[in-house]
């Protein structure tokens, strides 16, 4: 009976109550999400297949964790519930036809879609205007009072306009940029980093010292109101606004399947702009005579479903680490992973970041992982699943040699990085060199893209930056795939690239962390290239954006042989730029500052940057006092809001481009 469904669902029971614990008692989960959804369902599948079989202490049947001792328990008025789940569009037609079939009608349902906000639900309680208590949802029956805690919440209000008694239910959570501050402050404290915003909250309020969870800047939005009279959802979140408690904007009335369907869509657009996490939507019927209606079953009500978003975090296995060698050298390991769809995108790399991170995750070759991908960010590991760790699991040991040149490759003092020492030798090295010196920001030679460095490369027709300018006519037609008239173009642009900025010129050479805003900086206060070059640490750290170490790159860049040879074969080759054009002082925007935000149509952001900068603006990415406009494109985020806030003007795109316009 090794097999049986009985064992299976026996074991599956032991596996969910441990990660419920984990989860909800000790806020530190060991799977994602998904790895639990995935287990559950087959759990409750078994149950309804075998229902003589089934528990009725099962986890399928019971509401979150139990309160933990820490703190006294409170006794909910009305139980609070979880949320049944749908992850397909099939799903949510069935959960619209259980619905029409329990009410007796096929009419269509009217639903209030709201965002499902990734945190923790809480409830609380108001007295005569007061707030009296406040609690987690523990059990659904009991939870753990955390009134100092939430007092501590600037969104949660301590008194009320109206001395009303009412309960308030809705959830706590953690802004992605107050996660991304708290990770950032652990890890150069040397303190275990939050795997996600969610746990982040969690761990956050279940505090016993409140003025650690007021330090961790928590956030809260009300979705849930008991007490006074309504006869709709809609009125229920009107009436907490009124009492001017925070209510997501995000939320809409739908109709029927067809309009959940076509807000999951737009929502899941906008997912990665929004300030929060959300895991998906949750479509309440908005009538309560319906509510009361369709009723509720054990762990949750029939009225209400959860649409999930495809999961940000997934489990898959470290096959190997490489290393990558970037433009300066530095060894950046990457984890190759059993390809796996995490966020609705296929994904079998992770980046590693460096030694140290290997050695603080303790990720080992074979391990089974938490990778997560959210919004446009590089796909990371989480954390690994000691419990699944094979016995042949392999240390992962920096490499001694680079692996590309074979050069040696050496940890730098006082940095995590491992840099290989062959610079202009490496053809790695050489090739990302080029690619950056090439790039549109940089010298714009168009059409030189990755494959044809490549193969420049490997067939050694170039070892460095300069070598571009002696390239014949005839060495580019040999390339694969290259015709005479795309290499005569690419000859044509290469030549045309020789009319350039200093400060671009700067930017293309790839000094270590000299980014555009630094070669800018650089070439206005310097102005000329021998002035660059014969400048000393002292004078560099003088400059605006210049610290210590950027004016030490700067100044041990200029003086390396081979890098002056490069640049001296550059220059006689007729690489030239208007010093004139040097200074921005009297450029039409000069001392203006602009923010851009949400998605352009018309023209991509780097273009915008660029024509900006071109005629002396500042571009910055966040929004404050000094900030003069603020650009804003489809689907804004919180720069948008924090610009209303402050009082900034505000340009749409056909603005900027008249603007751009009139500058020129
Ligand atoms: P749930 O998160 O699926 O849904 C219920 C909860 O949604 C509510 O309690 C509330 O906190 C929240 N919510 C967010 N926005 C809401 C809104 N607008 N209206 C109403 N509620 C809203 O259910 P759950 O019981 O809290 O947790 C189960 C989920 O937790 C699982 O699906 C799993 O993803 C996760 N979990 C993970 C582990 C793990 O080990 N990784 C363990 C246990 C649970």
């Amino acid at each position: 009976m090794a097999n049986s469904p009985q064992l299976r669902m026996q074991e599956l029971q032991q596996i969910l109550n441990k990660y419920n614990y984990e989860y909800y008692v000790l806020a530190d989960p060991t799977v994602p999400d998904s790895e639990y959804d995935r287990l559950f369902n087959e759990l409750k599948q078994l149950e309804q297949k075998y229902p003589d079989s089934a528990d009725p202490n099962s986890p399928t049947q019971r509401v979150g964790g139990s309160a933990a001792r820490e703190f006294s328990s409170v006794t909910h008025s009305v139980p609070m519930l979880s949320l049944d789940n749908a992850f397909n569009p099939e799903e949510i037609q069935k959960f619209v036809a259980r619905l029409q079939d329990r009410l007796g009608s096929h009419d269509d349902i009217e639903f209030v879609a709201e965002p499902k906000l990734d945190g923790l639900a809480v409830s609380l309680v108001y007295q005569n205007g007061l707030l009296q208590r406040a609690a987690t949802r523990g059990d659904g029956a009991v939870g753990e009072d955390i009134t100092a805690n939430c007092k501590v919440i600037q969104d949660i209000p301590l008194s009320l306009d109206k001395k009303v008694s009412l309960e308030v239910r809705g959830e706590v959570y953690m802004r992605k940029d107050t996660f991304a501050g708290l990770n950032r402050k652990a890890l150069h404290d040397g303190e275990k980093q939050f795997a996600n915003p969610r746990n982040a909250a969690a761990g956050s309020l279940r505090q016993l010292d409140s003025n650690i969870t007021r330090k961790r800047g928590l956030s809260f939005f009300a979705y849930s109101l008991i007490g006074p009279d309504f006869t709709t959802h809609t009125q229920a979140l009107q009436i907490l606004q009124e009492l001017s408690f925070p209510v997501c904007i995000e939320n809409k009335v739908v109709i029927g399947v067809s309009g959940c369907n076509d807000f999951y869509e737009q929502l899941l657009q906008k997912r990665d702009n929004l300030d929060f996490e959300i895991d998906g939507i949750v479509y309440k019927v908005n009538s309560i005579a319906l509510q009361q209606k369709l009723g509720f079953v054990s762990r949750a009500p029939r009225w209400a479903i959860a649409y999930k978003f495809p999961a940000a975090e997934e489990l898959t296995t470290v096959q190997d680490v490489e290393f990558q060698v970037g433009r300066t050298g530095i060894l950046t390991p990457v984890a190759r992973l059993q390809p796996v769809a995490v966020g609705g995108v296929m994904v079998s790399n992770a980046t590693l970041h460096n030694m140290d991170e290997i050695e603080r995750k303790d990720v080992r070759i074979g391990d089974v992982v938490t990778v997560r991908r959210a919004g446009d960010v590089i796909p990371e590991i989480v954390n690994v699943v000691l419990a699944k760790r094979p016995k042949d699991a392999k240390v992962i040991v920096a490499p001694k040699n680079c692996p590309v040149c074979g050069a040696e490759a050496v940890r730098v003092a006082g940095e995590a990085a491992i840099r290989c020492i062959g610079e202009i030798s490496c053809p790695a090295q050489v090739k990302e060199a080029i690619a950056h010196y090439a790039a549109r920001r940089a010298m714009d030679i168009d059409g030189l893209g990755e494959k044809i460095v490549t193969q420049l490369v490997a067939s050694e027709m170039i070892k460095s930056v300069a070598d571009l300018y002696t390239l014949q006519l005839d060495d580019l037609v040999q390339l694969e795939r290259m015709g005479k008239k795309s290499a005569q173009n690419l000859l044509e642009a290469i030549n045309a690239s020789k009319q350039t900025t200093l400060a671009k010129f700067l930017f293309a050479l790839g000094i270590p962390e000299v980014g555009e805003t630094t070669a800018r900086s650089l070439a206005q206060e310097l102005g000329d290239l021998a002035e660059i070059q014969s400048t000393t640490v002292e004078q560099l750290l003088t400059i605006r954006d210049i610290g210590p170490v950027v004016a030490n790159n700067i100044f041990m860049f200029m003086q390396q042989p081979h890098n002056l040879e490069v640049i001296e074969r550059l220059v006689s080759s007729g690489i030239s730029w208007d010093v004139t054009t040097t200074s921005t002082d009297n450029l039409p925007l000069a001392g203006k500052t602009y923010v851009l935000t949400g998605a352009l149509q018309i023209m991509s952001r780097g273009e915008v940057k660029d024509k900006l900068q071109n005629l002396g603006a500042t571009v910055s990415s966040s929004v404050s006092k000094k900030t003069d406009y603020v650009v804003v494109g489809d689907d804004p985020g919180s720069k948008f809001t924090k610009a209303q806030d402050l009082g900034i003007p505000i340009l749409n795109e056909e603005q900027l481009i008249e603007l751009l316009k009139e500058g020129n």
